[in-house]
């Protein structure tokens, strides 16, 4: 490349200066067309808001803040770069994601084989919708999603599992999302039953206490039903007494009816 040509490709396609007629000149590009112009015509066209890019020919709408300083000297690795980097945003596995390594490769190529059909503009319209579709699926936020002109189609779920890990179904081989089971409330008894065997409060009871007087029953803040629970429980824990099987064998009778021992006792309680 002699110096006109190291000139010319130096010059802002837009104003026409070159670093020879205003030292010090800087140039940004924009990911989206890739064109190159300098600072000066950015700052002039882009100003007062959206605007399209002012290189002939070239009618991309663009904004102030999608023009950059470029960090490769080859535009064509510049693109790349910002293509992989987009891709791996909106593709983001990790190994430990998948079953086997196996699927962890097939993923690699699959994401690879996106990247080179966007870089090579070989069916981008595919790709993309595919990376879409996907990031849709998976609620990821990109700018696909958000400044895509069409509505996101809801993506058809029939053939894929309800715990799938990929709900698009671009990525296979992922883990299967293992929903968390419902924590069980605390229970201070640790699954003791806390039936009683031998009694049962009924209504019937606490009824009858209320008649009684009311200091006698509202004693460190039970409830009359508590209460009452509370007396019977103490009138029979640890007795190892049955009234019930002693009633039997005294009167000889063959079954015992259950309840009535206890109804008995709890009268006697008061
Ligand atoms: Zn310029
Ligand atoms: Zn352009």
């Amino acid at each position: 490349m002699d110096e006109e040509e190291l000139i010319a490709a130096n010059k802002c396609p837009v104003c026409g200066s070159d670093p020879r007629t205003h030292p010090g000149l800087r140039f940004k590009i924009n990911t989206k067309c890739y064109h190159r112009i300098c600072e000066g015509c950015v700052d002039r066209n882009f100003s007062s808001g959206k605007a399209e890019c002012p290189v002939a020919g070239c009618h991309i709408a663009l904004w102030k803040r999608e023009w950059r300083t470029q960090t490769f000297e080859d535009l064509k690795i510049e693109r790349e770069v910002e293509i992989r980097k987009r891709v791996n945003r909106t593709l983001d596995r990790q190994e430990e994601e998948f079953e086997t390594k196996r699927d962890y490769d097939d993923f690699l190529e699959l994401r690879e084989e996106l990247v080179m059909n966007l870089v090579f503009k070989t069916d981008v319209a595919a790709t993309n919708r595919k990376l879409r579709d996907y990031a849709v699926a998976n609620g990821i936020k990109t700018e696909t999603t958000d400044a895509a002109n069409e509505p996101a189609k809801p993506i058809k779920r029939k053939d894929v599992a309800p715990d799938a890990a990929d709900p698009s179904g671009l990525i296979k081989g992922l883990k299967k999302i293992i929903i968390p089971k419902a924590k069980a409330p605390y229970d201070p008894f640790m699954g003791m039953s806390r039936t009683r065997d031998y009694y049962e409060v009924t209504d019937s009871y606490v009824v009858r206490a209320k008649g009684k007087p009311a200091e006698a029953m509202l004693a460190a803040g039970y409830d009359f039903g508590q209460y009452m629970d509370e007396c019977l429980l103490r009138a029979f824990a640890g007795l190892g007494v049955f009234l019930e099987d002693e009633m039997a064998t005294k009167n000889n009778t063959a079954v015992p009816v259950p309840g009535t021992g206890a109804l008995k006792a709890a009268d006697d309680v008061f």
